[in-house]
């Protein structure tokens, strides 16, 4: 079957399904500049995890940690939302996505316009502290910032970006609002990652396993193609605008649902 032929069945699934969610990774913040952390240009290969990606680091050197979070800053900061943002964004618009589970910590979604954003690595925009457990929203944490920009709480301590570092807990409420959705959902886009790392690897199988649909869009098969019912194999910026378009014409009535 082909990449059209693939997008058009799944179109109709889509506007079929009760309740359709979607799980994105570091594949559709790529086109946006970010590139994974783990690739060759990757933030991993530039910072070594252990000194500086773990709890433990930041606890021991939150000065030498935010070395990093500043360099990731520069990244995120810059990045704008790119096409397969807007189409997930667009999807939910349409009524059809009820909610994106990401695994990305760069906000992209919210900023495309998506209302529904579980973040299950937190996100770079907002701090909190590990001394005292204050949160900061991104401007009181901007203002904060001290001669080096690293922002301190009024406790003293320095801030940490709300960003799950390894070591660290995924957030409970971004945990049990995804596994809640994945219940209850009927089919799963999966976009832009492998989704191998747990628990977010569990969403898929959680959906499979009650009988929905799990979609792959990748850029490329992955170890999650043989789970998948269905595989959009391409650049995710050209497939999902695309799987967007066969919505609107299935709706406009310009190709049968059948
Ligand atoms: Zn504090």
């Amino acid at each position: 079957m082909n990449t059209l032929e693939t997008e058009q069945k799944v179109a109709k699934l889509l506007a079929k399904a009760r309740h359709v969610i979607a799980l994105t990774g570091a594949g559709i913040s790529v086109p946006s500049g970010i590139p994974d952390f783990r690739s060759e240009t990757g933030l991993w290969s530039r910072y070594d995890i252990m000194e500086y990606g773990t709890l433990h680091a930041f606890r021991a050197d939150p000065y030498k940690v935010w070395q990093m979070f500043r360099s990731l800053a520069e990244t995120v900061q810059s990045a704008q939302p790119n096409r397969a943002h807007l189409a997930l964004a667009e999807l939910e618009e349409m009524g059809i996505v009820k909610a994106v589970v990401t695994q990305n910590i760069d906000h992209l979604h919210s900023e495309a316009g998506s209302k529904v954003v579980y973040e299950f690595h937190g996100a770079c925009d907002s701090f909190q502290c590990l001394a005292c457990n204050r949160r900061y929203n991104r401007d009181e944490g901007e203002s904060r910032k001290d001669l080096d920009g690293i922002p301190l709480c009024d406790c003293g301590y320095v801030l940490k970006p709300n960003i799950v570092l390894f070591g660290e807990n995924i957030p409970e409420e971004a945990m049990k609002n995804s596994f809640r959705e994945a219940e209850a959902a009927d089919v799963i886009l999966v976009v832009g990652t492998s989704a191998q790392v747990a628990p977010a690897s569990h969403l898929p199988a959680v959906v499979a396993s009650r009988g929905g649909a799990v979609v792959e869009m990748n850029v490329s098969h992955t170890e999650l193609s043989h789970m998948a019912g269905y595989r959009i194999i391409g650049d995710v910026e050209e497939t999902l605008p695309s799987l967007v378009e066969q919505v609107r014409a299935l709706r406009r009535g310009s190709i049968g649902l059948a």
